[in-house]
């Protein structure tokens, strides 16, 4: 709740403008405060973060691309489901994970690495 409290109150405050749009590089002005749930190694957090449009309608959120999150995991936590997932099956690894109140099902976990293993890396 603490570390929730803190990271949301950090994310809320908008980015120093202007902010440009990561598919089309023109200028995005703040659409909303959007929540979205994330997965760190303390478990599950929802963060009130700015979204942001650009003329194109394309929408970001650069507080995510800060963070350098994986779609709505931390990098350490997308690290984390790519060592389980070589060290054990998937099924294994994915009830490895919900012990670290880390929940990822056994087809997501399958897909998100075979995603994620070109860009992290993970010492086999
Ligand atoms: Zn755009």
């Amino acid at each position: 709740m603490f570390l929730e409290m803190c990271v949301s109150q950090q994310a809320g405050e908008k980015v120093s403008e202007p902010v440009s749009c990561p598919e089309c590089h023109t200028a995005c002005s703040a659409l909303r405060l959007q929540q979205k749930d994330f997965s760190t190694l303390c478990g599950e957090i929802g963060i009130c973060r700015w979204v942001y449009q650009c003329e194109q309608g394309h929408r970001s959120a650069p507080w995510d691309l800060e963070q350098e999150l994986l779609d709505r995991y931390t990098r350490r936590v997308a690290e984390m489901m790519c060592r389980l997932a070589i060290q054990l099956d998937f099924r294994e690894a994915a009830d490895e994970l919900l012990r670290q109140s880390i929940e990822a099902s056994h087809t997501t976990l399958h897909q998100k690495v075979s995603e994620w293993s070109a860009d992290l890396d993970v010492p086999e």
